[in-house]
């Protein structure tokens, strides 16, 4: 907070209703700044809205969306707006026609290969099989350093060509290193300390995080557009694409889109016995999830997503990669160089964060901007 006699009433800008653009707004509203967001969807919540289907069902637009976290301070935030219903996900991984836990654990060897593993039983075989490298650098290092050749070709291969259009050796470490391999039988998908959704859903909990007598929300609406009509604003908080800022100048920078096929099942209760399950090597998309696992949702029907990889549409994945990562750097010296205009989110950074982490980016970014001021 400034201090009593130099605090400056700041009218803010900011581009996007998502995670990074609502929890922005709504600490630079407590700080007592006059904030408008705008966001070109018709809607607020980013890629984290959900919405009731014209049968009831509570899905997930752009698709699944699971909230873990090990932050105790970015679940504490985020409680100030929601109540929440625990949830642990869990993830089955189809192969050869048969469904397997996933990620790998010794469920998953004993399964596959017809053995009876116990824990130690279970690193000895990954000891066994898998290919050390000296160097782990790309996807295709990290699988094939700790599960070795085969449960690489079956589980991850193909899938990640599907998923980003590319062979796991063009892509850097991070993307395969977010799927652990287990020894024990755990086949929940994440392991952290705090894994829950927002009760009534997402959508919900940012119309309370937006809900704020110095925040106004301007849906429909295409900054550049909103600009042209000569507007000032003391500050500007983008969480759009960075390139799309600079007008592409230095070329195209690369998201990953989907495609996403939703589907209602009119005469079915449960459609899978877990909340996503992939399908590595056949179909087009990559792995179906439905809905009524992750919210609980309690309806003698259901409704299920497919997510088809794709070049063009919507951008919801930065491409991480070297190459990418030299263009981003690019353009984040240009955004290095505004004294006003703050860039934060999944997008701006061009950084593979989960909905926590741009919580986190996101309160950060607002003490800078405080500090600045
Ligand atoms: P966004 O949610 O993308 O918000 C940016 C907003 O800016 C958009 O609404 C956009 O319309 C708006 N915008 C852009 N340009 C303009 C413009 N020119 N004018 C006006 N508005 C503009 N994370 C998890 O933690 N758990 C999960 O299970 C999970 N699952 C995911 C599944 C999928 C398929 C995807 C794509 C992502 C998933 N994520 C998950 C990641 C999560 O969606 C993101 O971390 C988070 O939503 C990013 O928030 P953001 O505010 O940075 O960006
Ligand atoms: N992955 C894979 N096989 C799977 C699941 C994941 O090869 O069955 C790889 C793939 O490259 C994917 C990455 O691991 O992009 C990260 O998976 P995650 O489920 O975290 O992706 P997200 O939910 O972010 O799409």
């Amino acid at each position: 907070m400034s201090k009593e006699g130099s605090f400056k009433k700041m009218q803010v800008l900011i581009i996007g209703a998502g995670f990074a653009g609502s929890v922005v707004a709504r600490e630079l509203a407590e700080a007592e700044h006059q904030i408008l967001v705008v966001d070109r969807r018709n809607h607020i919540a980013g890629n984290a809205c959900d919405v009731k289907d014209s049968h009831d069902i509570l899905i997930h637009q752009y698709g699944p969306h699971i909230f873990h976290t090990n932050s105790e301070r970015i679940f504490n935030y985020l409680s100030q707006f929601t109540e929440w219903r625990p949830y642990e996900h869990r993830v089955r991984g189809v192969v050869d026609g048969k469904e397997y836990p996933f990620p790998i654990n010794r469920d998953t060897l004993n399964q596959l290969y017809d053995l009876d593993l116990d824990e130690q039983g279970a690193a000895d075989f990954f000891e066994k099989v898998r290919e050390p490298k000296a160097q782990v650098k790309s996807s295709e290092d990290v699988v094939l350093n700790s599960v070795g050749r085969d449960l690489y070709e079956k589980f991850f291969l193909n899938y990640t060509k599907k998923q980003w259009g590319l062979d796991p050796s063009e892509l850097k470490a991070g993307v395969a290193a977010r799927i652990p391999t287990r020894t024990n039988s755990d086949d929940r998908y994440f392991t952290d300390t705090y894994q829950a959704m927002p009760s009534d859903g997402y959508t919900a909990m940012f119309e309370n995080i937006l809900k704020h007598p110095n925040i106004q929300v301007q849906l429909a609406t295409d900054y550049k557009d909103w600009l042209k009509q000569d507007r000032q604003y003391d500050h500007v908080v983008y969480t759009g694409c960075i390139d799309e800022f600079y007008d592409c100048r230095f070329g195209k920078l690369p998201y990953r889109s989907l495609r996403f096929e939703h589907q209602h099942l009119a005469d079915t209760e449960h459609y899978q016995s877990v909340g996503t399950v992939n399908y590595p090597n056949d179909f087009d998309f990559t792995r179906i999830t439905e809905f009524k696992h992750l919210t609980g949702q309690q309806h003698p029907v259901t409704s299920i997503v497919r997510e088809y990889p794709t070049a063009e549409g919507e951008p919801y994945y930065p491409i991480p990669r070297d190459e990418n990562e030299v263009l981003f750097k690019k353009y984040k010296a240009l955004a290095d160089e505004e004294k006003n205009v703050t860039f934060v989110g999944r997008l701006a950074e061009y950084r593979y964060y989960n909905m926590d982490q741009v919580v986190g980016a996101a309160l950060n970014a607002v003490d800078k901007i405080l500090e600045k001021k």
